[in-house]
């Protein structure tokens, strides 16, 4: 088994420092890497960019290489262009579309089907809800097309980014479809490019 994951990359690693409790901080994570002998880990936050974390931890630790990256939900704004852009400035190399504030996810946790118990970001989100600080719902459609942040995104990365997860779904939203391949581990010799994850878009708007 360990020979499989040998320079291996896990691109979905939520370690602390964070707003929701973690059960391993980077540091500890980067030495777990390392002694696996993996190539590194991506550093993923539901609410901030971890680009600058991931270069100040590459620096401290350099046999892990750390990855940052964005998810565009709504702590930076959900669909914003300037968000993605100083992400890929400040190092990242993933963006993720919306998590928790995806209207897909937030319908399932909130909706008929309602869990039991919520994740921990649920409770996140009813607590902004009661002191009333603004949280919106984000859409990747409208009326059955990307909306127009989401093609200024692209048009933005365009040229520059590897879209990952990009699948072929009509006449139907999903806000995300990444858990198919989002605890995988891949190979990365040269992170030289921007990925876009978590994201379904309609074939139509489909540019790759
Ligand atoms: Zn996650």
């Amino acid at each position: 088994m360990k020979e499989l994951i040998q320079g291996a990359y896990d691109l979905h690693v939520h370690s602390a420092p964070d707003v929701l409790p973690r059960k391993l901080d980077d540091l500890e994570m980067g030495r777990r890497i390392a002694a696996a002998g993996m190539g590194g880990y991506c550093i993923k936050s539901h609410y901030f960019c971890t680009g600058e974390r991931a270069e100040l931890l590459r620096a401290v630790q350099p046999d892990c290489d750390f990855l940052g990256s964005l998810v565009l939900n709504s702590t930076v704004g959900g669909l914003n262009p300037a968000a993605v852009e100083l992400a890929a400035r400040s190092g990242a190399k993933l963006i993720w579309m919306p998590t928790c504030d995806s209207a897909y996810e937030r319908e399932h946790i909130f909706g008929d089907s309602r869990p039991e118990k919520l994740p921990f970001w649920a409770n996140i989100i009813l607590e902004l809800e009661q002191n009333q600080i603004q949280n919106p719902t984000i859409r990747l459609l409208e009326e059955g097309a990307l909306r127009q942040e989401v093609l200024e995104i692209l048009d933005e990365l365009d040229g520059r980014i590897t879209l990952h997860d990009f699948r072929m779904v009509r006449g139907r939203e999903r806000g995300r479809c990444w858990s198919w391949r989002s605890s995988s581990t891949k190979t990365a010799p040269a992170w030289s490019w921007i990925s876009l994850m978590n994201c379904t878009i309609p074939s139509p708007a489909r540019r790759l």
